[in-house]
């Protein structure tokens, strides 16, 4: 039996694991660190494509009880001006649709989702180095242990040490000027809605929310920084500072944000955003292969990166099943998958940077987003069709293809 090490049990990395036992591989997943740790983004919009994914391979009811749907976004500016609200999902014949998930909650779920298939997921186990055996591959833990497989499957992250190994040459990841913070408060509520989230493009910062069907509130800001804040600095600012920052950049502002700022119970931390736009090679041409937000990284402002994080994992599945020798397998995998996350990526990146408009840029904004939401509107959502209509279906074959590269 072919065996399969992956690294990373974030969202690629334990669905790639199930995908595999489907077609028959043994697999070994390894993450870094402690099961429930990372709660970065608190909240995480799951589109339909994911969830599309998961059910490709029998998995749906693993995430598709998580969480809130979520139908509309509207769009106000710092004056509280309604700038349109648009339809956040184009509407599936098979009615799946966007969903709020807490993003703790998806990894846990995801996690037991691979041991219930048989998986075996190490927890404190960070990759060091990897390298080619005569017999297939070794990966080296920090710990001192090792893990031997015929392939390896970085689903690591945006970054990844397996896309270095790879590729000591591959780009690092692109800084995007906005940061990141946000939380989930228990019992209270905003005026918006039932499943409408918010979304303030303020005098200056990008500030959003929503009701849950539970009585609480999910918010998420952007406070706009141009210059990357240096390794470390940002888990240096204390909840109080976090909070007077968000009061001086949404103060003035109309809207519920300095509340919501109020009520969060906190700990309020940020974090910096990046993305990663081209990553050349994905695959060493013979054992080893980057999925997820290794090879691609979206920002957040598509919600998508989970999403196409799902895709990946399910279609190295099938490449890896139909297509005999593992490197032209791995080249069919991507030249499946770059063009589209590609497009993805950058569509995101444009969104982020509308995010952290200056003044001069915030005027034309506002002048052009209403005539694009009214668009978007009276399309329905079928503009979305071919990011959340995406569908897998795992039992038809595909065929070999090249990439052109790796
Ligand atoms: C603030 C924020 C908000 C976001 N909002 C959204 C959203 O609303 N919707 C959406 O779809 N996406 C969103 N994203 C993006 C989304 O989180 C990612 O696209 C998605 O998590 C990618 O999944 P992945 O499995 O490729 O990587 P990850 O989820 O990052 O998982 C990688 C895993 O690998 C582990 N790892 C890394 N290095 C090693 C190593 N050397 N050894 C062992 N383990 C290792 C990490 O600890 C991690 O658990 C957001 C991201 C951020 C930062």
């Amino acid at each position: 039996m072919r065996k399969a090490v992956v690294i990373g049990a974030g969202i690629a990395g334990p669905t790639v694991a199930v995908a595999l036992r489907r077609i028959g591989m043994d697999v070994e997943v390894f993450e870094q660190l402690p099961p429930d740790a990372d709660q970065r983004g608190s909240w995480l919009n799951f589109q339909a494509n994911g969830l599309d994914a998961l059910r490709s391979i029998g998995v749906g009811e693993w995430v598709e009880g998580i969480g809130y749907p979520v139908d509309a976004m509207s769009f106000v500016n710092g004056k509280g001006r309604i700038l349109g609200t648009i339809p956040m999902a184009f509407r599936r014949e098979d009615g799946l649709s966007s969903r709020m998930v807490p993003r703790a909650g998806l990894f846990v779920a995801l996690a037991d989702m691979a041991r219930h298939h048989g998986v075996r997921v190490h927890h404190n186990k960070r990759m060091v180095e990897a390298f080619h055996t005569d017999a297939g591959v070794l990966a080296r833990f920090d710990d001192g242990t090792e893990a031997a497989g015929d392939l390896l499957i970085g689903a690591d992250g945006i970054h990844s040490k397996v896309r270095q190994i790879i590729d000591p040459a591959a780009p690092a990841p692109r800084y995007v000027p906005v940061l990141n913070s946000g939380e989930y408060i228990p019992d209270f509520h905003v005026d918006v809605p039932p499943g409408e989230f918010r979304m303030q493009f303020g005098t200056r910062a990008f500030f959003a929310w929503m009701n849950t069907p539970d009585g609480g509130t999910i918010w998420f800001a952007n406070p706009p920084q141009k210059k990357e804040p240096p390794r470390g600095t940002l888990s240096g600012i204390t909840d109080a500072q976090w909070r007077q920052r968000l009061h001086g950049l949404m103060d003035g502002d109309a809207g519920p944000a300095p509340a919501i700022i109020d009520a969060t119970p906190g700990p309020v931390t940020g974090w910096a955003t990046y993305d990663m736009p081209v990553v050349r090679n994905w695959h060493d041409g013979s054992r080893m292969i980057i999925i997820g937000d290794a090879a691609h990284a979206a920002s957040p402002a598509s919600g998508q990166g989970a999403s196409l994080s799902l895709e990946d994992a399910v279609i190295l599945a099938k490449c890896l099943r139909d297509v005999p020798d593992t490197g032209a397998a791995f080249d069919t995998f991507v030249a499946l998958r770059r063009e589209r996350v590609e497009r993805i990526v950058a569509d995101s990146h444009r969104a982020s940077a509308e995010k952290a408009a200056g003044p001069i840029l915030r005027v034309i904004r506002d002048a052009v987003l209403p005539r694009k939401f009214r668009a978007a509107q009276k399309d329905g959502g079928r503009s979305l069709r071919w990011l959340q209509g995406h569908h897998i279906d795992f039992e038809v074959p595909v065929a070999a293809r090249s990439s052109g590269h790796r």
